[in-house]
């Protein structure tokens, strides 16, 4: 079978370099993929842009593939898989409305609190309707989230009332675009937060293996929030007891109000959630799709066939599916560019790949293209991702560390302490 990955990221690297290894598939094409993904056997990469719905669905038809995973929100927002759908392709993903989870988060604030599904108390405002008095009235410190897609830096943790309201009166002039045209305004979560991710195939919830990533820039989760310097598996914060109440408090009951509401939910399904001290998994963020960093561990640690998976899911079938895990930690380390995360700087050549593909472990592009002269040089914020596998988090993150170290760029930056957490419980247990 013939496989379309879409995007260019890191996740999109693990989901190419995934799908190639199943004997079902004699192609994978990534529109339009990385310097890596070009590397990966029986993969090719495709110049049309992930949001370029009309290039990539003539693509699909023209070269008549079988089934197509969307890695980034933006073309599930824009409705690829509603236009694959009606060209009778097979495409893994949510709707456009289903994909609202994300792409509003005025929205699934609303979606939460209608069906009782825990998040943090807020409001919601425009312009028009904002009210300053209410927002100094709340505790601080307060989180301030532009309603649409901001890439990941929409969301501003306040100290104080009048930071938040400078925060929204940014927002509403203009600070993220059009995606802060709404406000949603909500009380600061305390707790531990985990990633869950699940696969979904408008009834049924098949969660994948738990994780954690690392959002802040600097070691002990200080600086700016990114969209992830890091990530490992499994997330031993999410016990057996928390996983059993994110299925029941959260994954479950979103699943099924959604299909109540008339737009069911197929395709990657990831709450991020605030873990409180009394175990309430407090829903901070639905995305409609699998997340970067995590997807470079999670499936360093897949053992079952995704494309398989994904064809279940897509005819309704996940129910009493099960996945076949290494049992291994994986440990993902984020290799960024000088700057990150704000401006960025590109073009630099990346020394150490040759060597680290020699060594155990995995290196996943993000943001690399090839230079005139056939150079791998730097694209992108996040430019590679390291992933150790090993079996404690110690070993896998030693593992990430040595692939790290082997490579270098002029301004390379990364973090020394992604998986503390969870070394910090092996320790102690
Ligand atoms: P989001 O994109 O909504 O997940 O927000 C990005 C990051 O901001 C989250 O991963 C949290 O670290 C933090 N965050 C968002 N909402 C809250 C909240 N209500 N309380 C505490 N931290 C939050």
């Amino acid at each position: 079978m013939k496989v379309l990955i879409i995007g260019s990221g890191g996740r999109e690297h693990a989901l190419a370099w995934k799908v190639a290894q199943s004997p079902r598939v004699t192609q994978v094409l990534v529109a339009p993929g990385n310097a890596g993904t070009r590397l990966e056997p029986k993969t090719r990469n495709v110049d049309v842009a992930a949001d370029d719905i009309a290039g990539l669905l003539a693509f699909a038809q023209r070269e008549r593939v079988d089934l197509t995973i969307v890695g980034p929100e933006a073309p599930l927002v824009l409705g690829v898989c509603d236009a694959f759908a009606a060209a009778g392709l097979r495409c893994f993903g949510p709707s456009r409305l289903a994909a609202r989870l994300e792409g509003s988060k005025a929205f699934t604030k609303d979606f939460l609190q209608r069906h009782s599904i825990p998040t943090a108390a807020y409001a919601t405002f425009t312009r028009a309707t904002f009210d300053a008095a209410w927002v100094r009235a709340q505790r601080a410190p307060l989180v301030v989230k532009a309603d649409g897609l901001a890439a990941g830096k929409g969301v501003v943790i306040c100290a104080t009332q009048d930071e938040a309201v400078a925060t929204a009166e940014a927002m509403f002039a203009g600070r993220f675009g059009k995606a802060g045209d709404t406000v949603v305004v909500e009380a600061f979560l305390e707790g531990e937060e985990a990633s869950f991710i699940a696969m979904v195939d408008g009834t049924h919830v098949l969660p994948l293996a738990t994780s954690q990533d690392h959002k802040r820039l600097r070691d002990g989760d200080d600086g700016p929030n990114t969209g992830g310097m890091g990530a490992y598996s499994p997330a031993p914060v999410v016990t057996p007891q928390i996983h059993d109440r994110i299925m029941r408090e959260v994954m479950l009951p979103t699943v099924a109000a959604l299909a109540r509401e008339g737009t069911p939910y197929v395709g990657f399904l990831y709450a991020g959630v605030m873990v409180a001290s009394d175990g309430t998994p407090n829903v901070l963020e639905f995305n409609c799709r699998f997340g970067d960093p995590e997807t470079q561990p999670i499936l360093s640690r897949m053992r079952s066939d995704l494309t398989a998976l994904c064809d279940a899911a897509l005819d309704a079938r996940l129910a009493g599916v099960e996945v076949d895990w290494d049992p291994r930690a994986a440990v993902g380390v984020v290799l960024a560019a000088a700057g990150y995360p704000d401006d960025v700087r590109k073009g630099d050549e990346i020394h150490g790949l040759d060597a680290a593909a020699g060594m155990p472990g995995k290196v996943f592009h993000a943001g690399t293209a090839l230079s005139a002269d056939g150079e791998v040089v730097t694209a992108g914020g996040r430019v590679l991702c390291a992933v150790g596998l090993g079996s404690s988090v110690q070993l896998a993150r030693q593992q990430a560390y040595a692939l790290a170290d082997a490579i270098c760029w002029d301004g390379m930056q990364y973090r020394q302490d992604i998986g503390y957490r969870a070394v910090a419980r092996e320790c102690a247990g």
